[in-house]
């Protein structure tokens, strides 16, 4: 907080001097500063680990002010509340253009980009390859095919213009009902990916199970994950880390961490 900015109480609309843009950008700004702290302590780059904004349960005018703000890439996590704020944050920034409006980036460098991270159903496939650059939580060949399929068509439509680029979810504590695959189904999982022409195979995401020590799950999940590059060397996407035990997960190799709660508040209390 610099203190010289009064937000203007009744001022609803995202802008500069709003309450909730201060808190965001005060926030943002300790989440940078958190994620660059744990890659000095890690020795390694920041420039290696992408932040993933986690907007959740929050309103497009909350994405559109940490897009104000320099945040540029977001974390999703259910349908059809993503797929409509996407749209409508698009649509504020004027990019709802399908030509200017890909996915991935498109014409420019700066456009947002979306990711799906949470529990995917098939049904939901078709209308997250309209918005996706990357689906975190691949842990079925049949939610692949799924979204082979879906990316498929949205590329032929023009809805996106690169391939799905995709991320297997690995159950760490073998408890698959949390989502995420067995790691001895990693291989197969991987052999559907690489089959599929609208998808790419990225690499691999983790959440730490529940109550189980972060260092020691994050360090179990980079085990896993080196046996897998070893087989797909060119999957490197390692989105692991979130509010709680992202210095776990950077320590032990994250590209992507996915911060929700610690820059946004609390969620409303509801399952995820
Ligand atoms: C909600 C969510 C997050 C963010 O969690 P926080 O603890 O709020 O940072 C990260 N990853 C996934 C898959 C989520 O569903």
């Amino acid at each position: 907080m610099t203190g010289d900015e009064v937000p203007h109480r009744d001022s609803a609309a995202p802008g500069p001097g709003d309450a909730r843009t201060v808190q965001l950008r005060d926030n943002l700004a300790a989440a940078h500063a958190r994620l660059e702290r744990a890659c000095r302590d890690a020795d390694r780059d920041p420039a290696e680990v992408e932040l993933l904004v986690v907007t959740k349960f929050f309103p497009a005018d909350d994405v559109s002010r940490l897009i104000g703000l320099g945040a540029h890439a977001f974390g999703e996590s259910r349908e059809p509340e993503a797929g409509r704020k996407v749209a409508a944050v698009r649509a504020a920034l004027h990019l709802d253009n399908p030509d200017t409006d890909s996915p991935t980036g498109g014409v420019t460098d700066t456009a947002p980009v979306f990711d799906m991270i949470g529990t995917l159903q098939r049904n939901k496939a078709k209308s997250v390859a309209q918005w996706a650059r990357r689906v975190h939580s691949v842990d079925s060949a049949r939610l692949a095919d799924a979204l082979d399929t879906a990316a498929a068509s949205a590329l032929d439509s023009g809805a996106r213009s690169a391939v799905l680029d995709v991320l297997l979810q690995v159950s760490l504590d073998g408890d698959i009902s949390r989502g995420g695959a067995l790691i001895e189904d990693l291989p197969s999982l991987a052999d559907a990916v690489d089959e599929a022409d609208a998808l790419a195979l990225r690499g691999l995401m983790v959440i730490a199970p529940l109550r189980v020590d972060a260092d020691e799950a994050m360090a179990n999940a980079a085990q896993v994950r080196e046996r897998f590059l070893a087989d797909h060397p060119g999957a490197t996407v390692f989105s692991a880390g979130m509010s709680g035990d992202l210095e776990a997960a950077v320590r032990h190799g994250s590209t992507c961490v996915r911060v929700g709660t610690a820059i946004m508040g609390s969620r409303p209390i509801r399952s995820p």
